[in-house]
């Protein structure tokens, strides 16, 4: 119950539903479900270009030739991935930040993948960086620190044109809204 009620969104209530059911699981149900736990920790970690999560040295992304190397729209989470990659229309990498800059969480910039970020601009031509950050305060901000560091190395860095409601979240927009936001991104 203790590790159930630590997950996201899980209550203590929830979380003594979860336990009882596990127990109640068939013994090879409850083995698999344990080891795939392990092998995911295991297998699963960053790419090597984009951070995103992978089971390989470089993820598919990146390894594709028929994506567009020189756009990067930079993420928080690999999650946000999924989103883009739902619509089908992006053709160009990603960059995932995994968290943003938030002051008050103690996060600063060095804490999340930004140096990673300027060491691939530097080695790959790339014209132009999405900001796909959430409209929300640290995602704003972040966005703005990213782009005041890239300005100098003249890429033009863009922002997603906001349907997406102040506060809301890439993951759980619409792929429509979410298409028209990068349709009309602008200018930073
Ligand atoms: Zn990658």
């Amino acid at each position: 119950m203790e590790h159930f009620s630590a997950l996201p969104g899980i209550g203590r209530k929830s979380a003594g539903r979860l336990a009882y059911f596990v127990l109640d699981m068939p013994q090879e149900q409850a083995e698999d479900f344990a080891a795939s736990i392990l092998a995911a920790k295991k297998s699963i970690h960053n790419c090597k270009i984009c951070q995103n999560l992978t089971d390989k040295e470089i993820c598919d992304i990146c390894a594709s030739p028929q994506r567009d190397d020189s756009v990067i729209c930079v993420v928080e989470s690999p999650r946000d991935v999924a989103a883009f990659e739902r619509l089908q229309e992006y053709k160009g990498k990603y960059h995932v930040l995994h968290g943003l800059i938030s002051p008050l969480d103690g996060v600063g910039p060095e804490q999340i993948k930004i140096k990673e970020l300027l060491l691939r601009l530097k080695e790959t031509d790339v014209r132009e960086v999405i900001m796909a950050t959430n409209p929300t305060i640290e995602g704003e901000a972040t966005a703005m620190y990213i782009a005041k560091l890239l300005k100098p190395l003249g890429i033009q860095v863009t922002r997603l044109a906001f349907g997406i409601p102040v506060g809301g979240e890439l993951e759980y927009t619409d792929n429509s809204t979410l298409n028209k936001a990068l349709e009309n991104r602008v200018s930073m």
